[in-house]
């Protein structure tokens, strides 16, 4: 059984395709100006820093090739939502621009293997809370255009597609409304993963059960390791993996139930063990107002969860897995078929050209 060190965990990396479900940075560079291509000092061990936790610097040490955006916005009102995340949609393009040899766009995987092939670190956006489509079932293909892959359908607060799992509105009862049962569809049409972080469990499985491609439960604890509203329990993480999806694990001390790194390889073992191999991966939400573990304060530092997992016995082709192929796979099997059209048609191929 493989046990690495962390410079053999890294190495293993550079190598692999490592990916992140879900970070919350550009909201950080949109309202505060955070620049992501500057290195930030790491904060200090047992230090409660709630954001900072990702640049390009740091990326490159932790040996990520795919950093998942996700755009959040809070709902009062729900006018100025679609507008939030296309701010933070326009901070990460500024920044693109500004050093397109740090970040560069990608929808696919093979996106992400020419990004990982010319030194970039791959980008890639998902938006949190389907307030932002502010009742318009349009804003879909809006920010599928824009490259959007992952729509999480609520956040912390009941919307007009259906309840969260605790917050404001939030009711056990309510599944999906007949809207967000129409957004679960116009997303299939233009291939926009549908992401089930935050949803109700009713909510849940009813969009399961309508989606006709693979889901993403972008960042998660288990129940079965630790008791918390926000996470999801194994007859929940079974049928992602009937469905074909996969689950990021979050790295928040609060829904993982521990302080130490440890309790992440938990979450992932537990996964590994109820759902398979082909279910888990990462969802830091690092920025996201996180007390991330001790030994993963940032995400240079994310080598050792490798070596840590390593440790647990797991071994390095289901590591590969974990750390970005299950992810990947998902991509794969969701065409981002708007994206195309939008792209085909700006480079007058396309019917509407
Ligand atoms: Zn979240």
């Amino acid at each position: 059984m493989s046990r690495l060190t962390f410079d053999e965990a890294r190495a293993l990396h550079l190598d692999a395709t490592v990916t992140d479900l879900h970070a919350d940075t550009a909201k950080l560079m949109d309202k505060v100006g955070f620049d992501i291509s500057e290195r930030h000092e790491r904060p200090m061990p047992r230090a409660i820093n709630y954001v900072g936790h990702v640049d390009v610097p740091r990326l490159r040490d932790g040996g990520v090739a795919a950093q998942f955006f996700g755009f959040w916005t809070v709902p009062y009102p729900e006018r100025g939502c679609r507008r939030s995340v296309d701010t933070q949609l326009d901070a990460l393009d500024r920044a693109m621009a500004a050093r397109p040899e740090d970040l560069v766009w990608a929808l696919t995987p093979d996106d992400v293997a020419a990004a990982k092939a010319r030194g970039q670190i791959a980008a890639l956006g998902g938006i949190e809370g389907g307030q932002a489509l502010e009742s318009d079932l349009g804003s879909v293909e809006h920010f599928a255009r824009r490259g959007v892959r992952y729509i999480g359908l609520l956040h912390f607060s009941a919307n007009s597609l259906g309840s969260p799992a605790k917050g404001k509105g939030a009711d056990p009862d309510q599944g999906l409304t007949a809207f967000g049962r129409d957004v679960v569809r116009e997303m299939n049409r233009c291939g926009v993963v549908v992401d089930l972080a935050h949803i109700n469990r009713k909510g849940f499985f009813e969009a399961l059960a309508l989606s006709t491609q693979p889901p993403m439960v972008s960042h998660t604890g288990v129940l079965g390791v630790h008791e918390h509203w926000r996470n999801i329990d194994d007859e929940q993480l079974r049928a992602v993996a009937d469905h074909g999806g996969c689950i990021g694990v979050i790295f928040s001390r609060r829904y993982l139930g521990g302080a130490s790194i440890e309790a992440v390889v938990d979450h992932l073992v537990h996964i590994l063990d109820v759902a398979g191999e082909d279910v888990p991966a990462l969802g830091s939400d690092f920025d996201g107002f996180v007390v991330p573990p001790e030994g993963l304060e940032d995400i240079a530092a994310l080598p050792n969860l490798t070596v840590a997992l390593s440790r647990r016995g797991v071994p390095d082709r289901v590591l590969r897995k974990i750390l970005g192929d299950n992810p990947m796979r998902v991509l794969a099997d969701i065409e981002p078929v708007a994206w195309r059209a939008a792209h085909a048609a700006a480079a007058g191929e396309g019917p509407d050209a």
